[in-house]
Parts: C-alpha cells; structure tokens; sequence
C-alpha cells in the first residue's frame, strides 16, 4: 500500500494548521512522524484516516481518494489513537465483533487472529468485561487488537509507546515487523524518539504544519551531522534552533 500525502493544507478553522505537506509511505514500510506538541501530527493523521477535509492538496491510498469510494478508503485503514477510544457498553468480544463487521472479514479467520493477539496481551480470560474495567494500558491493547485483525493495507498508530508497559511494546514492534513483512505500510507518530531510530524506515519531520525534513536515519546523519549522532540529539538540536528562530521572529 502506499500512501501519497500531497500538498495537503488542512486544520480546524479557516486558518490552516498544516501547510502545504508532501510526504508518502511505501509498500511495507514503517514511517514515523516526529514534531513537538501541536506541530500538527495528530491533525496530519486526522485527515489521512478521514476525519478532517483537507481545505487544499490530495491524500491517496494506492491511487485512491476517499472522496472516490469511502467505505473502500477507510476499510484499507486502521487506525490506533493515543488515547484509546471504546465503546463503554460494548465487552471486548463485542469490540472484536464490531470490527469484524465494519472490516468485512471472514469470522473464523478474525477469531483465529483476535485469540493469539488476545492471549499476547493478556486479556484472552477478559473477553466478556467492559472497557470500565480496563487499565489504560489494557484499553490501548484491545485497541492494537482489533486494528491488527483487519486486512487494512495501511496501519496508522498515534503514539504507540507511552501507555504500554516493556513487554507490549516490544510485542507490538513484532507485530508491525509481521505486518511490514506483509507489505502492509505503517505510519505512527511519536516521541520516544530512541525506539523510532531502532525499528523506523523513515522519518518526517514536522515543524510547524510543514514538512522540514524527510529521510532514513542515514540520510538524516548525513544532513545534520554537525548536530549529533543519534535521533534524539539531532531532533533536539534541530528543536532548540527552531524555537530560537521563532522567538526571533516574534521579538521583531
Ligand atoms: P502533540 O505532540 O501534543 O500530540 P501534535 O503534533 O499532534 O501535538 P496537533 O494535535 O496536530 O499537534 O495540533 C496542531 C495544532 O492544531 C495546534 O496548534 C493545536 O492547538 C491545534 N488543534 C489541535 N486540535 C484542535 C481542535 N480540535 N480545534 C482547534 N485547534 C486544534
């Protein structure tokens, strides 16, 4: 699957959040998107999975937009927010049977794949409780369930990192590992910025609502070179500058 983000100008008012953003993600590949707090990540990702009308640009999925056939595009996506997000009168066997339904899938193969992840997690004794009866944690994992029993050729993970403990997280990377194989493509933002360098293909940079810059860790190396030698030292450094131009820029 590849996913084509083109120019896309966007936001919640008439002032666009994001500005004119060209990046993709190929077949199989895992790219993470990396921006400080209200850089634009979660709305980049909220026009990519539907949720927001870009005001200018395209998004397409293999060629496809969802003004052309919606069900269609959503259906080749799944998606798992930063807070998870269940339905409280719903059990987990019914989260897993919405999905089901709204994926369109064969019900014995789902199950079969819902019941190794659930017993990855831990919750295959927890089929039959309300999402109230949850941790944080244990929500997140039901949510990473039922986007990873789906046959969607585009995964898209809102900070994966933070709510789950050491043993998920390297269960999840397994997962996406599996899923990449697959040729399923992966976009996740975040800002545990060790573990992105460790398992991401690429990486986009956003500052601002705008793309400052795209590459794989090598070619990140090479370009920033004078600024570190590891992810989180380049992006800092790059941060701080960033910061320092835009105070710069107000104090004028
Ligand atoms: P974080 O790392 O904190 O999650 P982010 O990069 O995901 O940040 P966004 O949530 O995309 O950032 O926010 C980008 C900009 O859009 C910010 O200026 C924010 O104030 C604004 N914004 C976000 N949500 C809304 C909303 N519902 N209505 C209006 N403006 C919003």
């Amino acid at each position: 699957m590849t996913l084509k983000v083109n120019q896309l100008t966007g936001g919640y008012s008439s002032i666009p959040v994001l500005k004119a953003e060209t990046f993709d993600v190929q077949d199989g590949e895992l790219v993470s998107l990396i921006g400080l707090n209200g850089a634009g990540k979660s709305t980049t990702i909220n026009h990519i999975i539907g949720l927001m009308t870009p005001f200018s640009g395209t998004i397409t999925l293999n060629g496809l937009q969802i003004q052309d056939d919606v069900q269609r595009y959503k259906q080749q996506i799944a998606y798992v927010p930063e807070m998870p997000v269940l339905y409280p009168e719903l059990t987990l066997r019914e989260h897993v049977e919405t999905t089901i339904m709204a994926y369109n899938l064969d019900q014995s193969v789902a199950w079969e794949r819902a019941e190794r992840l659930l017993k990855l997690f831990r919750l295959e004794n927890k089929l039959d409780w309300f999402p109230a009866n949850f941790s944080k944690g244990m929500r997140q994992k039901v949510m990473i369930v039922c986007a990873f029993i789906t046959d969607a050729q585009l995964l898209v993970i809102d900070e994966p990192f933070l709510g789950l403990d050491p043993l998920a997280v390297d269960d999840l990377l397994n997962l996406i590992d599996q899923k990449k194989e697959e040729g399923v493509s992966v976009l996740m933002s975040t800002h545990v910025l060790d573990t992105a360098e460790k398992h991401c293909d690429r990486f986009v940079l956003i500052n601002d609502g705008q793309v400052s810059y795209e590459g794989t860790m090598p070619q990140i190396k090479e370009r920033y070179h004078e600024l570190g030698d590891s992810l989180t030292d380049i992006y800092l450094a790059l941060a701080r500058q960033q910061d320092r131009s835009k105070s710069n820029v107000k104090g004028d």
